[in-house]
């Protein structure tokens, strides 16, 4: 049984989601007893496959293409069919992007399969995959079991595994050539969607204190920057805060906001609702302030503060200064 991870490149870049994707792969080989195995597609991608060749995989697949240099739906489909056909992963992961929400479901209907998206998480049940998702926004989590023959094809949510675990190693690197012709595209790819600059990129901070709607009041939101400030950390929030009009949307974190993954993460008054736990699961450190003892946030914190954050926030400020 094999698995394959098809990460995501543009102009010789990763999306960083890509190691995510690489990371669940090694983690489903494991407990599957599978290999896992990884795919870049382009044109002039040596370098790309080469960092990829430093992970702990049976192979990389370079999908080498002059038609695949620019994204297009049908050249990526046409290439990743061939491939398939080579090599029969019985799973294909993919990062939930954009560009693979644009041409998975193509995909899979090429392989009369269906895509399952977004995916925030798996069981293996008698050897066999579950995925976990969820529907109407949220509100209920569904599994997913993939029946039938492979291959079987999800995309993973931002965030639902850690990239900082892909396991190092030594692979061998195989280029597939495709055949795509030009006739078979139909589309011409314009220039990317440039998202206006952030003022902020949490996704890069190293430290976090993240507040939310436990805050009450916008002005309050003062005491909490100055413990960022302490730290030497950036602020963010949760998206009750930037929805109020409170802090800007770059600070929000979450599935709708960033996807941050800081050393440290210090959630302020935060319930810890799923669409916040998504974007900042893979922080190294959770510290988490809330006076409800069973808000879900403490599930995911390895140290947990129960008390009024105005009371608690405070003497945190007076002590990080003592310390410094
Ligand atoms: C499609 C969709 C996308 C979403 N995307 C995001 C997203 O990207 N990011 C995001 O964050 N949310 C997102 N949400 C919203 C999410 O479901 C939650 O509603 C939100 O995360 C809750 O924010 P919160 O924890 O700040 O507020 P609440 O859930 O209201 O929690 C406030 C917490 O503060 C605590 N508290 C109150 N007073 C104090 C005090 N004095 N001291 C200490 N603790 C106190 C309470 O015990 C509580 O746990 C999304 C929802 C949907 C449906």
């Amino acid at each position: 049984m094999s698995i394959l991870a098809v990460m995501e490149q543009r102009s010789g870049q990763w999306n960083r989601m890509s190691f995510e994707t690489l990371s669940a792969a090694q983690e489903l080989a494991r407990e599957l007893g599978a290999t896992a195995s990884a795919a870049v597609l382009g044109h002039g991608i040596e370098t790309l496959a080469a960092e990829l060749a430093s992970k702990q995989l049976a192979r990389v697949y370079a999908v080498e293409h002059e038609l695949l240099r620019d994204y297009t739906p049908d050249a990526y489909c046409l290439a990743l069919s061939q491939l398939i056909d080579r090599i029969h992963p019985q799973y294909l992961l993919f990062p939930h992007t954009y560009q693979v929400r644009d041409f998975l479901p193509k995909l899979a209907t090429f392989h009369h399969r269906v895509a399952v998206s977004d995916a925030t998480a798996h069981r293996i049940d008698n050897g066999r995959l579950i995925l976990a998702r969820q529907l109407f926004q949220g509100k209920v989590n569904a599994d997913i079991r993939l029946a039938g023959e492979g291959p079987h094809f999800a995309s993973l949510q931002a965030g639902a595994y850690r990239a900082d675990q892909v396991a190092g190693g030594a692979a061998s690197v195989e280029v597939f050539r495709p055949s795509i012709a030009g006739t078979q595209i139909r589309t011409a790819p314009e220039e990317p969607f440039r998202e206006s600059q952030r003022a902020v990129d949490l996704t890069a901070a190293e430290i976090i204190v993240s507040v939310g709607r436990g805050i009450k009041e916008a002005d309050n939101i003062a005491l909490v920057q100055k413990l960022a400030d302490a730290l030497g950390g950036e602020l963010a929030a949760s998206r009750p805060i930037c929805d109020a009009g409170w802090l800007p949307m770059d600070r929000q974190v979450g599935s709708s906001g960033q996807t941050v993954a800081p050393k440290l993460y210090l959630a302020v008054g935060i319930s810890g609702a799923i669409q916040h736990l998504v974007g900042m699961k893979g922080s190294r450190i959770v510290v988490a302030i809330n006076k409800d003892a069973d808000a879900p946030i403490f599930e995911v914190a390895d140290y947990g503060i129960v008390g009024d954050l105005f009371e608690v926030v405070p003497e945190l400020i007076a002590a990080v200064g003592k310390a410094r």
